[in-house]
């Protein structure tokens, strides 16, 4: 079997041409989407990371606002530009890029947005709307990884999904909404002892690790649907994910490719996020 590849850059697209259209609606009343984005400190991945959503507002009307900072900010400015942007009508979303340098407690500045403006659904406020089921921003990379699941036509609903990785921003909502989509939901991680041996049982894999080759062909199981999150570079510097696509690719039945799979559902899903954040601000005027 060749796996078929799921196109992250195709559904990308789709979803932005209709946050487009959500987005003119919105200004046309008075409401055009904000988000504003903060980076304090030079780490050049961060700021690549910032660059791209900031032009992904552009290209798709919304409106954004980017905040640098340098290394040596004390936390309570910081804290006190959020509490601003909180009372901010024109924004809807915030972001502070992560990670923060060492002396800024990153639990304390993520605490700070708004709930309602908390558009990387990192607060323990969204976490806890996720854990119980209730509406609430998601984050955006396992969000953008349900869609890219759904849009194989696979009914997740009863299959069992394998999820590597149990980090608070990946690994744990990604099970979360597996579960919520009635999934049977496997965590596995550094502690796991036969990692294959849940892999291999999984209709639906998703592997957040940050390792190369974590995932091989013989821990695959026929037709599965692999979602690879995992950003490495091999030693050219070439991009790769977790999953050894070459191999997998020969039993999966569905895979997405590293780059061009979840990297762009990632900023997507922040899109849709802002735009919904925007939409819930008319319910509350
Ligand atoms: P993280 O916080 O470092 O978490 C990695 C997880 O992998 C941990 O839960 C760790 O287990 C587990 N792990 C490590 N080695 C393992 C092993 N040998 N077997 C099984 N599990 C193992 O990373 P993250 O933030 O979740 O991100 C994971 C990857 O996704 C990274 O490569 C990151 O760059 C990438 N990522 C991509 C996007 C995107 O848009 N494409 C977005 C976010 C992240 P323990 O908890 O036991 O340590």
């Amino acid at each position: 079997m060749t796996a078929k590849i799921i196109d992250g850059v195709a559904l990308s697209r789709q979803i932005r041409e209709d946050l487009g259209l959500r987005a003119q609606a919105l200004a046309a009343q008075g409401r055009r989407p904000g988000l504003a984005v903060i980076l304090v400190g030079d780490d050049p991945a961060s700021a690549m990371y910032v660059r791209n959503k900031v032009k992904a507002c552009e290209a798709h009307g919304l409106h954004s606002v980017f905040e640098k900072y340098d290394a040596g900010l004390a936390e309570a400015d910081l804290l006190e530009r959020i509490r601003a942007l909180n009372a901010d009508a024109g924004i809807h979303g915030i972001l502070v890029q992560m990670p923060l340098p060492r002396h800024i407690d990153p639990h304390r500045v993520i605490q700070t947005i708004d709930v309602h403006k908390d558009v990387d659904g990192f607060s323990t406020l969204s976490a806890g709307e996720l854990m119980s089921g209730l509406p609430g921003f998601r984050p955006c990379t396992p969000y953008g990884c349900m869609k890219l699941i759904e849009s194989t036509g696979v009914d997740i609903r009863g299959k069992h999904a394998v999820v590597i990785g149990r980090s608070n921003t990946v690994g744990k909502p990604m099970a979360l909404l597996l579960l919520q989509a009635s999934a049977t939901v496997t965590v596995c991680h550094s502690a796991t002892p036969d990692l294959g041996l849940h892999t291999r049982q999984a209709d639906i894999l998703v592997a957040a690790v940050g390792r190369r080759h974590t995932v091989t062909r013989e821990m695959v199981k026929p037709g599965a649907v692999v979602i690879d999150v995992g950003i490495n570079r091999n030693e050219e510097g070439k991009l790769q994910g977790d999953v050894d696509l070459d191999g997998v690719r020969e039993v999966a039945g569905w895979i997405t490719p590293v780059p061009g799979g979840v990297g762009p559902m990632t900023i997507t899903m922040l899109l849709v996020n802002t735009v919904e954040a925007a939409e819930r601000s008319l319910l509350h005027t």
